[in-house]
């Protein structure tokens, strides 16, 4: 099999052995390429990329490749034998763990290449809130060229999170996350960034505290692609409410108003949504009205969001495909155009434009590899 043709058939989402075994006969077209997926954990460890080239088998065509920037401290002082894996199981601070990049480096580069054109990897281990963060991603690609795609996901506000995150806390009007994004915007790097886009349990019919300053970070760095992780909601974050006493309008708005106005907004053409998450899944999925109206929305503008599982280090297809199958009511109320754009088509229109500019940029630096 040549080159080009193992890349065309990758891109379609089908392994060379998938083509041996089956001859000449069509493979059956893949369901998605995942936009938001965590090989490993808040302590670093995870599955095997091979374990999860078996699961996605061609039900999965591509996927982001990522770990977790953060590492939940083991304090014996505060649980004593208890080993914390998740970062609500102690009270102990978490940590920027660099090595992660590495590691994901590495892991892809063990794969036949023919298996490395699934993944997007994507750098996560700096602290946004660090000067020098943008000066470890040009490290990262400098020792890694020809390797990572784009950032992400990193949090600047989580829910829980944030809070419990050693040194100074991030923030959107930092100027050490704007040299990261001025990085992303002359490099290529798709960016995909966690901001809750509201305080934890907010009031009715307030504007969203996050949600000014986000639209004034997205606006400064117009050059970068931007995937709005989530957007910006989370376990607690609820979509806002337009205030109870009053119907929505645009001075009252809902939470899909408030994404509509984005979307519409010229200044903001380069800012993408992704639905990951079954915290996520849970809002859109919360009445069949509700579910409607996300559908409709997506329906208008279907080149704007794309579907991410942010599943973490999965032990079985079952947890893999929870996310993507828990949203069957959304998929069914979906145009043909618009579910092939959100389930795919946006992926590889986004991260093949991701990779195609940040090995030119690699190659400009005189870092290239020769791939
Ligand atoms: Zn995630």
């Amino acid at each position: 099999m040549t080159r080009r043709l193992a890349a065309v058939l990758i891109i379609a989402g089908v392994t060379a052995s998938t083509v041996m075994a089956q001859g000449t006969a069509a493979p059956p077209p893949s369901d998605f390429d995942d936009s938001h997926f965590h090989l490993t954990n808040y302590i670093q460890e995870g599955i095997d990329v091979r374990e999860l080239l078996n699961m996605m088998g061609t039900r999965v065509g591509r996927s982001t490749l990522f770990g977790i920037p953060l590492q939940q401290t083991w304090s014996y002082e505060n649980s004593g034998s208890f080993a914390p894996t998740y970062y609500l199981q102690s009270d102990a601070p978490l940590y920027y763990y660099s090595f992660t990049d590495a590691y994901i480096a590495m892991t892809y580069r063990s794969l036949a290449p023919v298996d490395r054109a699934r993944f997007d990897p994507m750098i996560t281990g700096f602290n946004p809130a660090d000067m020098y963060a943008a000066d470890h991603i040009k490290r990262v690609l400098r020792t890694f060229p020809g390797v990572f795609t784009g950032i992400g996901e990193f949090s600047i506000h989580k829910e829980f999170v944030s809070s419990k995150i050693a040194g100074e806390v991030a923030s959107l009007t930092n100027p050490a996350l704007d040299r990261i994004l001025d990085l992303a915007g002359e490099s290529g790097l798709v960016v995909l960034i966690h901001n809750d886009v509201d305080m934890p349990f907010a009031r009715t019919g307030t504007e969203p505290v996050y949600l000014t300053q986000m639209k004034d970070l997205l606006r400064r760095h117009a050059n970068a692609t931007i995937i709005w992780a989530h957007m910006g909601l989370g376990r607690v974050v609820h979509p806002t409410q337009s205030s109870a006493s009053a119907p929505a309008t645009e001075r009252n708005p809902n939470f899909a108003m408030i994404v509509e106005g984005m979307l519409r907004d010229s200044t903001l053409r380069h800012v993408y949504f992704d639905i990951s998450w079954d915290e996520v899944a849970k809002y859109i999925l919360a009445t069949p009205e509700i579910t409607r109206r996300s559908a409709d929305l997506i329906n208008r503008y279907p080149d704007r969001f794309l579907f991410g599982s942010d599943v973490v280090a999965p032990r079985d297809t079952t947890q893999y495909y929870a996310v993507f199958d828990m949203y069957r009511p959304l998929w069914a109320l979906l145009s043909a155009d618009a579910s092939t754009k959100v389930r795919k088509g946006n992926y590889e229109r986004l991260f093949d434009a991701g990779r195609r500019r940040v090995r030119a940029w690699e190659r400009a630096q005189g870092w290239s590899t020769g791939q």
